[in-house]
């Protein structure tokens, strides 16, 4: 997909109000802005990151405020949400609306951000040493293996988060044997959305 975009809009897939599933903050409400597009391809990428509309970001702050009122969560998630230009823009009129920004990545684009977000970071292929330095967490995503490759990369972190793929039983096996065998480092993470039915 081409991402350029005219200044000041951005390509967006969804906006939603849910709850976090996953990680640090599962359980707490908030507003999911997913941005289209991505500059990975995983092999087990299960997430529809297609264009649906390009919105100005006047228009992505005010569904934010009509989806979630006083809601002070809001995720930026993809795709890749650090892949457009206009992201950190967005993230800026976010925090002026009273915001709490929150940024999903695959940690391979670096970008300056604000103390005050969020910097969840989940190693693919490939990590930009800086994003991971930044990262306020981390989630590896254990598919048939845990990704030890990535882990000299996040030695700043005192947690990080096992994620089995898919929530599939082989996977959370083994993230939970991992997790026991190294237990002051590492912490399941579940997709819990996925067990009850919201997105
Ligand atoms: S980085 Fe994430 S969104 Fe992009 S292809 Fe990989 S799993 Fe899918």
């Amino acid at each position: 997909m081409n991402l350029a975009e005219p200044p000041n809009t951005l390509h967006v897939t969804e906006i939603f109000y849910t709850l976090q599933g996953e990680g640090t903050w599962a359980g707490t409400p908030a507003v999911f802005i997913r941005l289209a597009g991505c500059n990975l391809a995983c092999a087990f990428c299960d997430t529809d990151y297609a264009l649906r509309s390009l919105e100005s970001i006047a228009n992505i702050v005010a569904r934010v405020d009509q989806l979630g009122g006083a809601c002070p969560m809001v995720v930026l998630t993809g795709g890749e949400p650090l892949a457009q230009s206009a992201t950190t823009a967005l993230v800026d009129a976010l925090r002026a609306d009273g915001r709490r920004v929150h940024i999903e990545s695959n940690g391979t684009i670096f970008t300056e951000l604000p103390a005050d977000v969020w910097l969840c970071v989940s190693p693919k292929e490939r990590v930009d040493a800086r994003i991971a330095r930044r990262a306020d967490e981390v989630k590896l995503i254990v598919d048939r293996r845990v990704p030890e490759e990535h882990l000299d990369l996040f030695t700043e972190q005192s947690t990080i988060f096992l994620q089995p793929e898919g929530n599939k039983p082989s996977n959370v096996a083994l993230a939970v044997d991992y997790a026991r065998a190294h237990p002051t480092r590492f912490r399941l993470s579940l997709q819990t959305h996925k067990f009850i039915g919201i997105p």
